[in-house]
């Protein structure tokens, strides 16, 4: 019982992560920020600089940035079960740093791989995909955060695209209502 109450814990804490993580830090990121794509997505990288490895206070911020959905709720999850809370933050440091190994031209064995498409889980491969091409393959614990994120992308580039046609329009009337008063004056 205690075994499988801290297995689900465990996992609650992974999904409420990894959602939080995908939908308020990483695809906003990629719209209006720059700085995980600074960080995460240049090429010539290592392994230990996408892995959070590094001692840089840029990529340890990112990595940071990305693990606060994880440790947000540890008290709460502390209380129901500490063995699972410690195995969804065990789980959660494990996968950073196996979903960066393609770098090291690691392959995922077929058994493995099989096991995580079947419970919807992020191969290195499939994250790699990520690193190739920021509009594919997000969710990086689950993947069927993928789909729902690319939605939640595309609103944010067009919520994006408003904001800056709006901001051109206000800047063109401040213009031209510039140039009428310096006119009259
Ligand atoms: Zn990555
Ligand atoms: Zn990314």
């Amino acid at each position: 019982m205690e075994f499988i109450k801290a297995v689900l814990v465990a996992l609650v804490m992974l999904l409420i992560g990894d959602f939080l993580s995908t939908f308020f830090y990483h695809v906003p990121e990629h719209i209006f920020g720059k700085f995980h794509t600074l960080v995460h997505h240049s090429k010539n990288r290592s392994f230990i600089h996408y892995a959070v490895l590094t001692k840089n206070p840029l990529v340890l911020l990112d990595g940071l940035l990305g693990a606060v959905p994880y440790f947000m709720f540890v008290p709460w999850f502390w209380a129901i079960s500490p063995p699972g809370t410690v195995l969804g933050l065990l789980f959660g440091e494990f996968h950073v740093v196996w979903r960066h190994t393609s770098m090291l031209n690691y392959q995922t064995p077929v058994f493995i791989e099989r096991l995580c498409n079947l419970l919807l889980i992020t191969t290195p491969e499939r994250h790699w995909l990520h690193h190739q091409d920021a509009k594919v393959a997000y969710g990086d614990i689950f993947t069927f955060y993928d789909q729902p994120a690319r939605a939640w992308f595309r609103v944010l580039l067009l919520l994006k695209k408003k904001f800056r046609k709006i901001g051109a329009r206000r800047n063109k009337q401040y213009l031209e209502t510039d140039t009428f008063t310096a006119r009259i004056q």
